[in-house]
């Protein structure tokens, strides 16, 4: 198992091409021929972290937040989180960050958090343009269909809500000339060849579309595979920001703010609202959920995040939602044996082990 066959498992969950186009996903160091006998999940890729993964001799560290977010403008040792990388490369380990790509999946980090607070019947909470959906349309010999199909499929394609393998294919007339400098898989040279073919079609996410076209190249038989991607008004509708869910019955925000804490093993939770506010409807944005306050649904009681600042706490009061801020890690880290378990299911020869992370803020009040 190589860091690129662990890279390629955890774009099957999360693919890259969901990510926010500001984020910095992917992998930061290491090389991707490398062999992985052992990886590391973890929410950030801390000096704790980087120690955990010596002690567990991991190859590679797969993380929620990404190793790199600010560009590095020197490779001097003298910044810490510089001395961080250095050591990290140096070490031969490879940082692999699965950030907003993680935020927006279903089995996700919001999945992780809303599981533990119990909610039901659990939809994403906003919408986002990387939920696209294309159709692919390609022209194949009944002969291989079969083969195209589960190539597709298999990469990602044709699924619709708990169905997976869903297309379309019809009959119909390929022409093609082919030159002296072809090899075609049937017809003759020089003239104008007229085949049976069906003609082919999928529903696909834009984000896994790489890995669907290599597919479809990879299965078809033809030399030049004719193939058609047509952009679609249709979304994914299991992609989406943050998680929306019911609680069991209505309690009030007091109650529930206690049930956070306790469910999400904090310290000590922050809460915007009164405390015998009735609450039913929650959303769920793990990290700095502060920014979405004004998008938020009217529907949502209450707002569990990990992050709020001041500004956002009070647009969010004069609003009149409710807010709960657990604390960026205490919400987050419930990702990492979510992750973990992933990993280990999909990667059987690989020992997966897991850094959790403590939250870094202590609270005083006497
Ligand atoms: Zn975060």
């Amino acid at each position: 198992m190589t860091v690129q066959d662990v890279c390629d498992v955890v774009d099957d969950l999360a693919p890259r091409g969901l990510a926010y186009p500001w984020d910095r996903c992917g992998l930061h160091t290491g090389d991707p021929e490398d062999d992985v006998r052992c990886v590391l999940v973890a929410l950030t890729v801390t000096r704790e972290a980087f120690a955990a993964a010596r002690r567990a001799r991991a190859q590679m560290i797969v993380a929620h937040h990404p190793l790199i977010w600010e560009p590095l403008k020197t490779l001097r040792a003298g910044d810490p989180h510089t001395r961080l990388c250095l050591d990290i490369a140096q070490a031969g380990i490879a940082c692999y960050g699965a950030h907003t790509n993680l935020d927006v999946v279903p089995g996700g980090v919001n999945t992780a958090i809303a599981d533990r607070l119990k909610l039901r019947d659990t939809t994403p909470l906003l919408s986002v343009p990387q939920a696209q959906q294309v159709k692919l349309v390609t022209f194949v010999p009944a002969t291989h269909l079969a083969q195209v199909r589960d190539a597709v499929c298999s990469a990602g394609a044709g699924v619709i809500g708990d169905y997976t393998h869903c297309s379309f294919s019809a009959p119909g007339t390929g022409t093609f000339l082919p030159n002296e400098k072809t090899d075609p898989f049937s017809g003759r040279k020089f003239v104008v060849n007229e085949e049976p073919e069906l003609r082919f079609e999928v529903l696909a996410a834009k984000a896994r579309l790489p890995r669907i076209v290599e597919a479809l190249l990879r299965s078809h038989p033809y030399e030049e595979v004719a193939y058609d991607i047509v952009p679609l008004e249709n979304v994914d509708a299991s992609i989406g920001l943050g998680v929306k869910g019911h609680l069991d019955r209505v309690i009030t925000l007091g109650v529930f703010a206690r049930q956070v804490r306790k469910a999400l093993g904090a310290r000590f939770v922050r809460v915007v609202g009164a405390n015998d506010r009735r609450v039913h409807t929650v959303g769920v944005i793990g990290g700095s959920g502060g920014g979405e306050i004004a998008g938020i649904p009217h529907a949502v009681d209450v707002l569990v995040t990990g992050d709020i600042d001041y500004h956002d706490a009070l647009a969010a009061q004069d609003r009149g939602l409710a807010v709960i801020d657990a604390g960026h890690a205490a919400a987050e880290r419930w990702v990492v044996p979510v992750l973990a378990s992933y990993l280990k299911a999909r990667l059987k020869k690989v020992r997966v082990a897991t850094y959790i992370e403590p939250d870094v803020f202590r609270i005083i009040t006497e």
